[in-house]
């Protein structure tokens, strides 16, 4: 049976156990991120498959399952096998095509860090035919009239092709990193091809409205497009005077004969899995822990990878010169933050680990007392029911990236105070702050804006705190993940339909 709803993303939905010599396909130990949501909607389609890539030696390749079930549980409380279908890659594809190509070569331009793309190692034509692997196994699973869900920048040209072999399919695509300005994403040598795929889509997601105005300023730059609808943007985000803030929403391009539908709508936490991590024993008992190993100190909690865009090393200046005016604060406060260090064989990372380990050694070198350890670096990943203790026991988060598609650790913070307590400090520069204007926007290029940002988070008192945690808890728990999946669903159905064409009347 061909499927209704197939969706590409580049991780597979379950987790590969081997268990003497037998391979089990597990739900994935992490519960957090989009894959249990996706899955969810997955397991209540007549029939869907699941397309990802996995890597193989030579010898797997032989006998390569290249269709997996694994057992699901759909919401009636019924099961389901779930179709994964398996993309075979080598580790040499892997390495051009994740490692190589999309991390030195797309990573930083879609970060606006222009000056870190490197042509010379990227392999375009291995990008060109993984995506059109991913493709060809989308149109084979896929029913003539079913909706296929393309994630992120990593599969920008499957559109293009799967548009070449089923024309009525609907594509609809999310993008999960910012999407730069056209003067920088204009850098892309190949910015034609991704722009003409972009545009065989029905439906382009973007996290946020600065985005999608720039995925137009781009597609405009390259082709003759037209501005079908545009509009005020939702009262959701902020319209004006913060440094992604955008008043204006472009939501319908045409091109040659096909129209493309635009939004932006950020992806979500799930507040109730959050609460019930909060509601267990043994959260309790970590968070009663931690906070008496802190006892009456200042707890500050900063979370994310090992990456040059997340701005690890401008918070740890921050910090340095907050102990340097501030004596008083010795053996007072710490600061925990995890900086997990990549998969193995991103050398574009290394310089970053070594930075942050450094300068993380060296603050404490300088100001380390015998009973008092400035800084708490964790470079392993911590588990997301520990991350969730660190973060409701921790008085103030600390998110500081120069450029960050959204950040989905400053809303899991804000929900695990469910808005009674706490403070964050997060720069303007993450797609998060534009839903988030009670938090303390803070611009990580400005040294005096960031000493000024931790400084009124430690002065600002607990009822106005309270009420800006309260305001962000509200604004995040009324749009979590199940609301963006339904958005995008409720989205790609909408898109074609004659009534709502109807309605668009060009700008
Ligand atoms: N995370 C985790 N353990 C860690 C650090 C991060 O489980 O030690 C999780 C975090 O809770 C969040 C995700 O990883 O759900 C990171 O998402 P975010 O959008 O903040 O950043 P990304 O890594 O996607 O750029």
């Amino acid at each position: 049976m061909k499927s209704s709803l197939v969706i590409l993303y580049h991780r597979e939905p379950y987790d590969e156990v081997v268990e003497n010599g037998k391979t089990y396909y597990r739900e994935k130990k992490s519960p957090n991120g989009i894959v249990p949501t996706l899955k969810s909607f997955f397991l209540n389609a007549e029939s869907g498959t699941w397309v990802a890539w996995k890597q193989v030696t030579p010898k797997q390749r032989v006998n390569f399952e290249e269709r997996v079930t694994m057992d699901g549980v759909t919401e009636d409380g019924g099961s389901k096998n779930t179709v994964v279908r398996r993309i075979p890659l080598t580790a040499e594809q892997v390495k051009n095509f994740y490692h190589i190509t999309s991390k030195e070569a797309f990573w930083p331009i879609l970060h606006s860090f222009p000056w870190q793309f490197t042509y010379d190692s990227s392999d375009w034509e291995n990008f060109q035919h993984i995506n059109e692997m991913f493709a060809e196994a989308a149109c084979q699973e896929a029913a003539d009239d079913a909706l296929i869900w393309i994630h992120d920048y990593n599969l920008w040209l499957t559109p293009y092709y799967i548009r070449q072999k089923m024309p009525n399919v609907k594509i609809a695509f999310f993008h999960h990193t910012p999407f730069p300005a056209a003067d920088i994403f204009n850098v892309l040598p190949w910015r034609e091809s991704i722009i003409d795929s972009l545009l065989c889509c029905d439906l382009c997601g973007f996290h946020i409205p600065r985005y999608v105005e720039n995925f137009v300023q781009a597609a405009r730059s390259a082709r003759s497009v037209e501005v079908v609808k545009r509009g005020p943007v939702d009262p959701a985000f902020t319209s004006v005077g913060t440094a992604l803030a955008e008043p204006e929403l472009t939501t319908c391009l045409k091109y040659g004969d096909r129209h493309v539908y635009l939004d932006a709508f950020p992806v979500g936490t799930n507040p109730a899995l959050i609460h019930s991590i909060l509601e267990k024993t043994e959260t309790q008992e970590r968070i009663a822990k931690i906070r008496e190993d802190i006892g009456e100190n200042t707890l500050i909690m900063s979370a994310g990878r090992v990456d040059y865009v997340k701005g690890n090393r401008e918070m740890l200046w921050a910090y340095e010169r907050l102990l340097e005016r501030r004596p008083d604060l010795h053996g007072k406060i710490n600061l925990i933050t995890t900086a997990v260090t990549p998969a193995s064989g991103m050398r574009v990372y290394k310089t970053a680990q070594s930075q942050i380990e450094q300068l993380a050694g060296k603050i404490n070198g300088r100001f380390a007392k015998l009973n008092w350890t400035p800084i708490i670096l964790f470079t392993k990943s911590i588990p997301f029911e520990e991350l969730i203790a660190f973060f409701k026991a921790a008085d103030i988060a600390w998110i500081t990236p120069l450029r960050d598609g959204l950040n989905l650790v400053a809303k899991e913070y804000v929900v695990a105070h469910e808005g009674k307590d706490g403070m964050l400090v997060l720069s303007e520069f993450t797609g998060s702050a534009v839903e988030l204007p009670d938090a303390i926007l803070t611009n990580p290029y400005s040294s005096s804006r960031m000493d000024e940002s931790i400084d009124l988070a430690l002065s600002m008192s607990e009822e106005e705190k309270k009420q800006r945690m309260t305001r962000m808890y509200q604004a995040i728990k009324r749009y979590d993940v199940q609301q963006w999946a339904n958005h995008l669903f409720r989205e790609a159905q909408a898109a074609g339909n004659e009534e709502i064409m109807k309605e668009l009347t060009p700008v």
